[in-house]
C-alpha cells in the first residue's frame, strides 16, 4: 500500500492521509516515485472547499498536479523512458485528436484533463503518469525548483506571451506565479517591472527578484502611485503590457485603468465568473486581452528548461520557501492559506 493525500469528502478541512494500493503502469503510462511536491493555489481552493472546487472536484480524489520524481517502471508501449531518469510532468492531458491537438497547439484543446483536478493527482508516494506528458529533468537543477516546474511554466507562458524588450510591464499579483514572472521579465528585456499587491512580505519578495517599483494597493491605489512616479520611471502614457496574475477584479480594473492606449494584457489570473470590466476603456483605448491556460506543450517547457540551465534556477529558488514532510500536510496548508509564505513544498521521500 502506498500513501496518499486526498480530498475524502465534501467541505472545509476535508484532506486526509490515506492507504492506496500500489499503482501499476497501464500500457502507455509510466509509474514514477514522488520524490517532492508542491502546493499550488488549485490545490488549496479544493483544501478550502470553495465554489470553484464544490463544482469541479469529486470526491474522494488524491489532489496535487506539481511534482518531482523517479521514473521505477514504464508501461509496455513506452520506448523513451527508463527507470533512474528524474522527471515531472504537464498536468493538462489532451486529447492528441482534435483541430488543435493534431496541428500543434495542444495547449488548446478543449478535451483538456486536468491531473489532480478532474482526477486522481500526485500527492502520493507513488504515481502513474502518462508517458506522453513526463518531462525528464536536468538533474543539474536543484530538486525543489524542479518540483514547481508546473508553475513557473505558467509564469513562462504569461511573461512571454507579448514581446517586452524594452517595454513597462505592470504585474498585478505577487503570489508565487507573479513573483516567478520578475526575473523572467527582466532576462525578456523589460524596461520597468511594477508589481502590486495587498500582502506586504509578497511585495518584498518582489523587490528582491528585482521588480523595479512595488505597489501595496491595499495602501494606496495604483492610479494614485503613477500620478507621483511615472516621471521617474519614465511612463508617459501608463504600461505597455499587463500580466494579471492575483485574479482580483480590483487588480483587473486598475490594469485596464493604466495601460497606454494599444496596450497588451496577459490574463492568468482566474476571476470571479461575471468579473465586471469597464469595457469601453478596453475598446477606446484599443487594448488587447490574451486569457492564458497553462503551459504551450511543449514550447514552454523547453524554454523553461533553457532559462533554468541559464541562471534562471538560482533567481527563482528564494521563493520557495517552506518544506514539510507530507506527514505534515495539514500545517503545510494552513501555512499556505495564511498567505504569508512563497512556494510551499511537500518531501515525500
Ligand atoms: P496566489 O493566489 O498565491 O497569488 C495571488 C496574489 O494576488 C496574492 O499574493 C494576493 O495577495 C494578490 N492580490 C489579491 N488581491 C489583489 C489586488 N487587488 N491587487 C494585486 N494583488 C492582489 O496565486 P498564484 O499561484 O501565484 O497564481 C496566480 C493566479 O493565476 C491565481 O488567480 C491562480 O488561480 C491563477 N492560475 C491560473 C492558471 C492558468 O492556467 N490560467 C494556472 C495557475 C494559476
Ligand atoms: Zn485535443
Amino acid at each position: 500500500m502506498i500513501k496518499t493525500i486526498v480530498k475524502s469528502s465534501a467541505g472545509f478541512n476535508g484532506l486526509e492521509l490515506q492507504e492506496r494500493p500500489m499503482p501499476s503502469p497501464a500500457g502507455h503510462e509510466v509509474l514514477i516515485r514522488v520524490k517532492k511536491t508542491a502546493i499550488c493555489g488549485t490545490d488549496v481552493h479544493i483544501y478550502a472547499w470553495d465554489d470553484w472546487a464544490q463544482r469541479t472536484i469529486k470526491t474522494p480524489q488524491v489532489i496535487g498536479h506539481e511534482f518531482v520524481g523517479e521514473v521505477v517502471a514504464v508501461g509496455e508501449h513506452v520506448s523513451h523512458l527508463r527507470p533512474g531518469q528524474l522527471v515531472s510532468g504537464e498536468g493538462h492531458v489532451v486529447c492528441d485528436t482534435c483541430r488543435h491537438c493534431i496541428t500543434g497547439s495542444p495547449h488548446l484543446c478543449r478535451r483538456t484533463i486536468g491531473i489532480g483536478v478532474n482526477g486522481d493527482g500526485v500527492f502520493a508516494q507513488y504515481i502513474t503518469f502518462p508517458a506522453g506528458n513526463v518531462w525528464i529533468c536536468d538533474e543539474q537543477i536543484p530538486l525543489d525548483v524542479l518540483s514547481v516546474l508546473d508553475p513557473l511554466g505558467n509564469a513562462v507562458h504569461t511573461a512571454l506571451a507579448f514581446q517586452v524588450l524594452g517595454e513597462d510591464v505592470l504585474v498585478t499579483g505577487a503570489g508565487p506565479i507573479g513573483l516567478m514572472s520578475v526575473p523572467i521579465l527582466k532576462r525578456a528585456g523589460a524596461r520597468n517591472i511594477v508589481v502590486t499587491d495587498i500582502n506586504p512580505t509578497r511585495l518584498q519578495m518582489a523587490a528582491q527578484l528585482g521588480a523595479t517599483a512595488t505597489v501595496n494597493v491595499a495602501e494606496r491605489t495604483l492610479e494614485d502611485f503613477l500620478a507621483s512616479n511615472a516621471p521617474a520611471l519614465g511612463l508617459k502614457e501608463g504600461f505597455d503590457i499587463g500580466l494579471e496574475m492575483s485574479g482580483s477584479t480590483a487588480a483587473f480594473s486598475a490594469m485596464i485603468n493604466t495601460m497606454a492606449n494599444g496596450g497588451k494584457i496577459a490574463l492568468l489570473g482566474i476571476m470571479p465568473a461575471h468579473a465586471a470590466v469597464d469595457w469601453n476603456k478596453v475598446v477606446f483605448n484599443s487594448l488587447t486581452i490574451k486569457g492564458i491556460y497553462g503551459r504551450q506543450m511543449f514550447d514552454t517547457w523547453y524554454r523553461m528548461a533553457a532559462l533554468l540551465q541559464s541562471g534562471l534556477a538560482k533567481e527563482i529558488a528564494p521563493i520557495i520557501t517552506h518544506h514539510f514532510p507530507y506527514t505534515e500536510y495539514e500545517e503545510a496548508f494552513k501555512t499556505a492559506y495564511s498567505g504569508q509564505a512563497g512556494k510551499i513544498i511537500l518531501t515525500w521521500d
